[in-house]
């Protein structure tokens, strides 16, 4: 099994385990995907995503047969899947937590994750745990008008 940084170039943009301290105003976060919004709002596809080594470290364990614990791995791929939700183009919070509980299995899939019995456990739960944020940016009507990317809470 290839080691969990390089499972990682699969995606996109480059994504990074290393994040101690994030920079302003992302402290607290997990995870961060750093670029500059475009001029129209959007963010650009060619920023970077940095994690915090606890992220990485359940985002590894989920390419395992076992996962021993389903509620931080699941969050660790929501984590990476957010982010990646920023990097492709959506700025919005909600719209970020919406579409990447929904890209949950997407992302386990491409880091190598083959239990499939595991990979639906985690899509049924983020999807449930965010339907909120859905139901929000749905109705917003301007999912463009967040002014910071953010992350969300988990402590990992
Ligand atoms: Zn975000």
């Amino acid at each position: 099994m290839l080691p969990i940084l390089l499972a990682l170039a699969a995606f996109h943009v480059p994504v990074g385990c290393s994040m101690t301290v994030p920079p302003a105003p992302f402290q607290g976060a997990t995870g961060v995907y750093l670029a500059a919004p475009l001029p129209n709002g959007l963010m650009p596809q060619t920023g970077t995503i940095q994690l915090r080594p606890g992220i990485c470290l359940y985002l590894d364990q989920s390419r395992g047969q076992t996962w021993a614990d389903l509620e931080s791995t699941t969050e660790a791929l929501y984590v990476l899947a957010h982010e990646l939700a920023h990097s492709y183009g959506i700025r919005n919070e909600d719209g970020a937590t919406c579409i990447g509980a929904r890209l949950v299995g997407f992302v386990a899939r491409k880091i190598g994750a083959t239990n499939e019995r595991m990979i639906g456990a985690a899509y049924r739960l983020a999807t449930a745990r965010y339907s909120q944020p859905c139901q929000g940016w749905d109705s917003h009507g301007d999912p463009w008008t967040s002014t910071a990317v953010n992350d969300s809470s988990f402590e990992g």
